[in-house]
């Protein structure tokens, strides 16, 4: 197992390059520093963040070919995804390229790294992603242009992990939407339209029917995740009707 180093951020100064502790934590954010100056390993990133980073950038692990240094606690939200998505329910982890390190090491450490915080944090391999799912940045560069292709890089957390694979349980393929029933005016449908895309993180709109209004859900895949979907309405007291359409 790659040896893991704390060299924290203070609080003081994390707070000015990070949204605060609001992260979700629900994936795992991989990149690469595309620093290649000899030198330029996790402990030089991580001191770099340590004195106040010039940009206004900020992750949570740097990994090299021998440790992985954490900067940050897993519930600051920090700035380097790219999207306010990725910022804030992620974690971020660096793969450092530099010329003196042995690259394919360094990403083996990264593996290592990954499939531990997956354990601590309970995020699954689905949730395990490029910075490039979130923005367009071509990052991990090495691993996108094939150095370590991505499917390895998956194949070696996994094997970290010692996870076992398991056969894809949904076997409802097809999409539904769930409807609220009607709400006399549309602030009210606002209201829950709200909830819905704030609160819970989901795509909804609003429709009207006839002089009333209601809300309508993004597409779910699986009647059992409309129905959860539907069930999740009902107890947040959001609509007292619930139906499940075709999507
Ligand atoms: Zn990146």
């Amino acid at each position: 197992m790659v040896v893991i180093r704390k060299k924290l951020v203070l609080e003081s100064l994390a707070a000015k390059i990070t949204y605060g502790k609001i992260n979700k934590k629900n994936y795992v954010v991989v990149h690469e520093t595309d620093n290649e100056r000899s030198g330029a390993d996790a402990d030089a990133h991580a001191r770099l963040q340590m004195n106040g980073n010039s940009r206004q950038a900020s992750w949570h692990w740097q990994v090299d070919d021998k440790e992985a240094v954490q900067s940050f606690e897993h519930n600051w939200a920090c700035w380097a995804a790219g999207s306010d998505k990725g910022n804030k329910e992620g974690i971020q982890v660096e793969t450092c390229v530099n010329n003196d390190g042995n690259y394919l090491k360094a990403v083996q450490n990264t593996a290592e790294l990954v499939a531990k915080i997956m354990k601590d944090e309970g995020i699954p391999i689905s949730n395990v992603v490029q910075h490039n799912h979130f923005s367009a940045k071509n990052c991990p560069s090495k691993m996108r242009a094939g150095k370590v292709s991505w499917s390895q890089f998956i194949a070696m957390v996994k094997t970290a992990s010692g996870a076992v694979q398991q056969p894809n349980p949904i076997t409802d393929n097809n999409k539904y939407r769930v409807l609220t029933g009607t709400y006399s005016t549309i602030q009210a449908a606002e209201n829950v339209l709200d909830v819905l895309k704030q609160r819970f993180g989901w795509v909804a709109y609003i429709e009207p029917d006839g002089k009333l209004w209601r809300v309508k859900t993004g597409t779910f895949t699986g009647a059992d995740a409309a129905k959860a979907g539907a069930n999740k309405i009902k107890t947040a007291k959001l609509a007292q009707v619930t139906n499940i359409v075709a999507a």
